[in-house]
């Protein structure tokens, strides 16, 4: 980062510190740590419900769903799609849960506006700044991935777009890069988390299930990363992962998850930073 960038962030953040962003009633950023958790993507009705539930049930604040994939073989499981429009409607209203998703092109904006309550932005897409100027158009908070080979100030950057339009309520997510290493799926970069915490006012979450890609070291980097002061992880769960039709490998069952949350919460208590509760 040169001397200009550097400028630019320290200047952003200190007009405004303390920036918050609100999904319903749960506050990103703010005193509290976030959860959201749920299966890669929505595989069906009742898969949806049960998986809410137990999220819920172990204290996740939100529901992580894919309902577009893009997955690196065009022949792998693609996402419901259009098809998972009306089960979610019937789950959310159930559930009570608010609704994380990703959209992969501006046409489904207006899709899916009314029961995706945070609009995800995936590392595929972090670069493609049409996408982003068309969601920050619209009053919906944004989670932005860090793409999966961009610098920190390209991330950092690629949140203007979304600005542009007059959408503030951005969340940054590190959800680990490329390198030349190839025994974890990704290498998770805690450098980025404690750098975009400390250079924007934006709330920065976590993602260590696509970070590292293997779900039984899950919990650790979620445990580091609210140690170093993340405002938030979002994690993958399924009932039974390794049946899973998208990243079960990385996916957390409810027992594993359970186990995590009530872990997070000692070390959160040291930290001084309560899991937040609704
Ligand atoms: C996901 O959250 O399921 C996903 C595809 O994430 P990413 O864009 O970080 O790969
Ligand atoms: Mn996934």
């Amino acid at each position: 980062m040169d001397a200009t960038n550097s400028m630019q962030t320290d200047e952003m953040k200190s007009k405004n510190p303390t920036r918050t962003v609100k999904v319903g009633n749960v506050i990103i950023g703010g005193p509290e740590f976030t959860v959201i958790a749920g299966p890669c993507s929505i595989e069906s009705k009742d898969h949806f419900y049960e998986t809410s539930m137990a999220v819920k049930k172990s204290g996740a604040n939100l529901v992580r769903a894919g309902i577009w994939k893009l997955r690196t073989s065009a022949d792998a499981f693609q996402g419901l799609g259009q098809n998972a429009f009306d089960l979610i409607k019937e789950v959310k209203k159930q559930t009570g849960m608010l609704l994380v998703s990703e959209i992969t092109d501006p046409r489904q904006i207006s899709d899916v506006f009314d029961f995706v309550d945070m609009f995800q932005i995936g590392a595929r897409n972090m670069h493609n700044y049409s996408l982003l100027k068309e969601v920050g158009l619209v009053k919906k908070p944004i989670l932005l991935k860090r793409g999966f080979a961009a610098f920190i100030d390209e991330w950092i950057k690629a949140t203007e777009y979304i600005r542009m339009g007059g959408n503030e309520d951005i969340v940054l997510c590190e959800r680990g890069i490329r390198t030349f290493e190839t025994a974890t799926r990704n290498t998770f970069d805690l450098n980025a988390v404690v750098y975009a915490k400390a250079k924007t006012n934006l709330p920065v979450l976590v993602d260590p299930s696509h970070a590292i890609g293997l779900r039984e070291f899950v919990p650790q980097l979620t445990y580091a990363s609210a140690a170093a002061g993340a405002d938030g992880v979002i994690v993958e769960v399924h009932p039974d992962p390794d049946k899973a039709m998208s990243d079960g490998r990385q996916s957390l069952n409810y027992a594993t998850f359970d186990d995590m949350m009530r872990k997070l919460e000692k070390i959160l208590d040291v930290i001084g930073r309560p899991l937040q509760k609704l």
